[in-house]
């Protein structure tokens, strides 16, 4: 099947009490870890691709690679999303250049100046069968251009949601509930410790998502911010000569939970990139006089195919829906 918008997987998605993977796609081995998972697991899929993704690898490369996936995965449904437009131009060309939804995100901006924003995106996107995201509240963290401190992140008001959603026209939304961008989510401050001296972040305000879900009822939520952070990776890491401590992510039970209600997307990049960063560590410590990229990329590849698998079974919920 040709590329799809989410418009059918999130309302499958919201119905069946599960959600739909997004997964940040650099290279063509994240490309086909992610989508070799999906075709084995009978699972939709969003690939999405954010600005810093488009300035490394060239806006052509990853929709020809995209397509290349689509091609070798005839059963799964995939969409090509942009991941946090900053502006009408950004989303102007992915829309232009062949992808099926993007997010406009002017969450840092004041109320109206994000609706008039979103609305002026919205409109030229439905002229083009093109689906929206859009977000309200600010997540803490770092992805790509995107930086914001925990002092300047705040939660989404629910009060604010029906107008938005009502003004803009949007097709999904993202909400602000406690996730954040990047592989240190939480400081230790923010945090308390375990028995094994591991980081437990402080939990998602489901109290919130449930506000949301009331005042837009069958409406998709979306959660950016939501890797994991396995301590398996992390611990590979700092075992292989890397130095990552205290990275810490979002607890998967959480994200289980947020999947059975109305989070029809969830999004994940940091966990690929510890994936791939782990086993490469691991390889070269293992095999030093090794110097084709091939034979450290085979095993990162698998790596991010294994990782994902996980996620769609145990996480998402969205394995044998496609
Ligand atoms: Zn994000």
């Amino acid at each position: 099947m040709p590329l799809v918008t989410t418009t059918e997987m999130f309302k499958k998605a919201y119905d069946g009490g599960y959600a739909v993977g997004a997964f940040n796609v650099n290279n063509m081995e994240i490309v086909q870890g992610i989508t070799e998972a999906c075709q084995e697991q009978h699972a939709p899929v969003v690939l999405q691709v954010s600005k810093g993704a488009r300035a490394y690898a060239n806006h052509t490369y990853l929709v020809k690679m995209v397509e290349a996936a689509v091609k070798e995965c005839p059963d799964v449904p995939i969409a090509l999303h942009l991941d946090h437009g900053p502006d009408f131009e950004t989303c102007k060309s992915c829309i232009d250049g062949g992808f099926t939804s993007v997010m406009i995100d002017c969450s840092s901006k004041p109320f109206d100046e994000n609706v008039e924003i979103t609305k002026k995106v919205v409109e030229y996107a439905h002229a083009h069968g093109v689906v929206v995201e859009a977000e309200l509240g600010t997540l803490a963290g770092v992805e790509d251009d995107v930086k914001v401190s925990a002092e300047d992140s705040s939660y989404t008001h629910p009060e604010e949601v029906e107008e938005f959603v009502t003004r803009t026209g949007c097709d999904s939304l993202a909400i602000a509930i406690g996730t954040s961008h990047g592989a240190y989510k939480f400081t230790p401050e923010q945090c308390t410790r375990n028995e094994k001296g591991i980081l437990v972040p402080p939990p998602l305000r489901f109290d919130v998502l449930e506000e949301v879900s009331k005042r837009l009822p069958g409406f998709p939520i979306v959660l950016h911010g939501s890797s994991s952070v396995p301590q398996n990776f992390v611990d590979m890491i700092n075992a292989h000569g890397g130095k990552m401590p205290d990275a810490i992510g979002i607890p998967e039970e959480e994200l289980r939970k947020a999947a059975s209600m109305s989070v029809c997307k969830i999004n994940i990049d940091s966990d690929i990139r510890l994936a791939i960063t782990a086993t490469i560590r691991e390889y070269f410590d293992e095999h030093p006089d090794h110097f084709d990229p091939r034979q450290y990329l085979k095993p990162a590849r698998q790596a991010v195919k294994d990782m994902v698998a996980h996620k769609l079974i145990h996480v998402l919920g969205c394995n044998g829906k496609a």
